[in-house]
């Protein structure tokens, strides 16, 4: 009942905000395994960034190379979930294969931000966040390269957490950029996201790259921070962040501090490079991820084609929009064999600068705290035209995916009528001190 009245639900709102791009139309059959009758996640609809492989159902990462494709198994995200009693409730709309932070490359039309049908809702797991934002569901799956969970929390005003990087299985998610790649989970509440994790972590055969720690029992919060050392890195608070997202992030800061945390600041110098260093490392492992898309084994197909050169790169002009055929050309640049050494490389070695700062700050502190994004969602179609502007908006994102470290959104207050996002990142594997920290200030 609660799926079907989702759906209806759904039918009606999303036409205005256009954050599914499909929806489950088979919920009512049988699931294909017993699900334990003291689940508590049992009947609660899940909405599934459509970057996320559903069995039979159409998985299309909003790009036209993959508009008509049906995956014939489950990621593991998923099966966990369906196997916790979830329900599948439909595919959420992104930015193309997830390159974006606007919502606004999805060849299936731009989601609008529920709070202002003008603004953007982030991305890119834009359509996640919005139908969490407007009602339609209480829970979606996202993806996190380089901050597409909680960007789009922030935005929207719900949290949203990106676990530690081994956490939770790739297996059945749509490959951008394998060594950053992260499912996330955006939700209402802190707790529907800690269950939900709880569900879908740990080790997976199909994925080399998962964990074998244990999975705690993350909904068990304790919404407590007394004693918790917490960082502020100074250049957090720089980057052309909005005074007036300052200032909500502050009267955070300050809340915890009231609440018993210990409050410093701190450097973390290499985070001005992370931009430049992320664009170089996803473009460069997305031109790769992405040479399986050449009109032979599935995907679209150009027609009036004359031999195999056509083929791969008629389909290919015609499949890609144009922010992923920038991410290819500016991925098999920086790998070519003349710049391997000056660009991937380079960044490759920075990165780890990057991951050398945050081990330094977490030998004395449990939480990294700063601003999500620098601004609040901004107007639909200001900045899709200027590619330097728009990646320049996840500078405070991008630190946690080169480090592979566990980092959330949780909606802390409004500037100009928009919601703010307070960004929560801790060591790895330590997700339930950002459930703890998130709690409080929810
Ligand atoms: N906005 C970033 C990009 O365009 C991050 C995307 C993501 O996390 N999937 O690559």
């Amino acid at each position: 009942e609660l799926a079907q009245a989702t759906l209806d639900n759904i039918d009606k709102t999303n036409d205005t905000i256009n954050s599914f791009i499909s929806v489950n139309t088979s919920i009512g059959q049988e699931p294909a395994f017993e699900i334990a009758a003291d689940q508590p996640l049992q009947g609660i609809p899940l909405a599934i960034k459509d970057n996320i492989l559903t069995k039979d159902l159409k998985t299309t990462a909003a790009s036209k190379m993959l508009a008509n494709f049906r995956p014939i198994y489950e990621a593991t995200v998923v099966d966990r979930a369906l196997r916790a009693g979830m329900v599948n409730i439909g595919k959420t709309n992104l930015d193309e294969f997830a390159m974006g932070s606007s919502t606004e490359t999805s060849y299936f039309g731009a989601t609008k931000n529920p709070w202002n049908l003008n603004k953007v809702p982030g991305g890119s797991s834009g359509g996640s966040a919005a139908a969490v934002a407007s009602g339609q569901v209480i829970a979606a799956l996202g993806t996190d390269t380089g901050g597409s969970v909680r960007q789009p929390a922030s935005f929207n005003g719900v949290f949203g957490i990106k676990p530690t990087y081994g956490r939770v299985s790739r297996w059945g998610v749509i490959a951008f950029s394998s060594s950053l790649d992260q499912v996330g989970i955006l939700s209402r509440h802190v707790v529907d996201s800690a269950q939900i994790l709880e569900a879908i972590s740990g080790y997976d055969k199909h994925d080399d790259t998962t964990s074998t720690q244990e999975v705690p029992a993350f909904s068990k919060i304790k919404a407590d921070v007394k004693g918790l050392r917490v960082a502020v890195p100074e250049e957090f608070m720089g980057y052309g962040v909005d005074p007036k997202v300052k200032e909500q992030v502050q009267k955070a800061i300050n809340t915890l501090q009231q609440q018993g945390a210990v409050v410093e600041s701190v450097q973390l110098p290499h985070a001005q490079y992370a931009v430049q260093v992320y664009y170089i490392i996803a473009s460069s492992e997305a031109s790769s991820n992405l040479q399986r898309y050449d009109g032979i084994r599935y995907g679209y197909r150009a027609d009036d084609v004359h031999n195999l050169e056509d083929v791969y790169i008629k389909s290919r002009s015609e499949g890609f929009g144009d922010e992923v055929k920038r991410r290819i050309m500016l991925g098999s640049f920086a790998l070519s064999a003349g710049y391997f050494d000056a660009y991937f490389n380079k960044a490759a070695q920075v990165r780890t600068l990057i991951i050398e700062d945050f081990k330094k700050i977490f030998a004395d502190y449990d939480l990294v705290v700063g601003p999500t994004a620098p601004t609040t969602a901004f107007d639909l179609n200001s900045r899709i035209d200027d590619p330097v502007v728009m990646y320049m908006n996840d500078i405070l994102t991008i630190p946690a995916n080169l480090a592979g470290l566990p980092a959330a959104s949780v909606p802390v207050g409004l500037a100009d009528n928009m919601p703010v996002g307070l960004q929560l990142i801790a060591p790895p594997f330590a997700e339930q001190t950002i459930f703890n920290a998130a709690q409080v200030l929810e």
